[in-house]
């Protein structure tokens, strides 16, 4: 299948109004495959992802990144997304809990999330900097969380959309929407924008009769957008032996030395891609030398 993932980076009415846009589908595909998702944890993760790729295009850094993590009180547990521009990854405790369709035959991705609890954004601005805002869990649906993120920790205004549309284990459509008025922007276009607002609300199933730069041009008719830039998007993971290794000796000596003390080693599953890392007794006790000599920080 082509790979037609990408953010599109927009302004309206000579840069008044900022707009993402972007596909997620074969990114939602990759996060439901690895995690074995049932459809309405592939929603949640989906709509999260879609939404923290939207803050990690934001990030300007080269070694920047950004991790949302929403902890609702739904079956799902805890949610992690982690976007280095355009590449994401994510994970849930629960990838496969399942819930009856709502009333209106839509999945209740509220309901697995939960409807109350925290949304946190940690962005790591690199050289040990981080950002860290925190807001409530104000639906669980996700795209209202974020936007009551940025209004509260950001101070900014926003209007956000995002959809995955799933049949069975196949994601059709997955995207996501978010415009942002600038300061200064006048009543009428936030008016226009709001009235607008039904056009975009069910953003996968839209996507299904258009490229998303033929909606972009549709929902916006008249407010004179135009593409800025497009960044490719994609499902990657960052871990590699050298980083579980870190991980290992962050553990601390004693932890480390009843791990090589089990007799068969220890087994490290990477949470967001399922690569498994195997560490024998021998190799752990070498750790165990190597956490010795590091200085204590
Ligand atoms: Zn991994």
């Amino acid at each position: 299948m082509k790979n037609n993932d990408e953010m599109l980076q927009i302004d309206l009415c000579g840069g008044q109004v900022r707009v993402m846009l972007c596909e997620t589908t074969q990114a939602v595909q990759k996060c439901a495959d690895i995690h074995e998702c049932s459809p309405v944890c592939t929603a949640a993760l989906g709509r999260l992802m879609t939404g923290t790729l939207m803050l990690g295009i934001m990030m300007k850094g080269e070694d920047e990144s950004v991790t949302v993590t929403l902890k609702g009180d739904g079956p799902m547990g805890s949610l992690v997304a982690v976007a280095d521009h355009g590449y994401v990854r994510a994970c849930a405790d629960h990838p496969q809990i399942d819930l009856p369709l709502r009333e209106d035959g839509k999945l209740d991705v509220g309901s697995a999330v939960g409807h109350s609890g925290r949304m946190s954004v940690i962005k790591d601005l690199g050289m040990k900097k981080n950002y860290i805002g925190q807001s409530e869990i104000v639906s669980g649906e996700i795209a209202m969380d974020f936007a009551n993120y940025f209004t509260v920790s950001e101070q900014q205004p926003s209007l956000v959309a995002l959809g995955v549309l799933v049949s069975g284990n196949a994601v059709l459509k997955a995207g996501g929407l978010l415009i942002q008025p600038l300061p200064g922007c006048p009543d009428e276009i936030i008016d226009q924008l709001e009235l607008r607002s039904p056009m975009f609300a069910d953003i996968s199933r839209e996507m299904t009769f258009a490229p998303i730069e033929q909606l972009c041009r549709d929902w916006f008719r008249g407010m004179d957008p135009r593409i800025l830039e497009r960044t490719p998007l994609g499902y990657k993971c960052t871990c590699s032996r050298e980083r579980m290794e870190r991980a290992l000796i962050s553990l601390g000596r004693k932890d480390l030395q009843s791990l090589a003390d089990e007799d068969q080693g220890a087994e490290l599953v990477c949470h967001f891609c399922r690569s498994k890392y195997m560490f024998t007794k021998a190799e752990l006790v070498e750790l165990i030398r190597s956490a010795d000599n590091k200085p204590e920080v």
